[in-house]
């Protein structure tokens, strides 16, 4: 009963959320077209669009947004980058968390898989 109904407009809704996090993914990949306030909430914005109809963020987007507080990574003002024991350190300067990007001091001696490896 309503079982159809539901899965349909289930599907709608994931499609519309889709829409939103490439409208989201797009002011967030060119940051200068945009007010930088409006990049900010694109990046709070798409935490919550993600997390309310459970979609995996794009990978494009995935090194531009905080992890914890999705505070927006756009700027180099908002992160600071260091390179410690052969790993990328992004430090987020709203909340402080700091995301590590590579294996360590030997991964860059294989073959790289993901090309950039983010
Ligand atoms: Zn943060």
């Amino acid at each position: 009963m309503g079982r159809r109904k539901q899965r349909r407009s289930r599907q709608q809704r994931e499609q519309k959320a889709q829409h939103a996090q490439s409208h989201l993914t797009s002011i967030l990949m060119n940051p200068l077209n945009h007010p930088r306030d409006v990049v900010e909430s694109a990046a709070v914005h798409l935490s919550k669009v993600s997390q309310r109809h459970r979609l995996s963020v794009p990978t494009e987007v995935r090194s531009r947004v905080c992890r914890k507080c999705w505070g927006s990574h756009s700027f180099t003002s908002q992160f600071r980058v260091r390179i410690k024991a052969g790993q990328r350190l992004h430090t987020c300067l709203h909340c402080g968390y700091i995301r590590r990007y590579g294996a360590g001091p030997k991964a860059h001696r294989v073959a790289r898989i993901n090309g950039r490896g983010e």
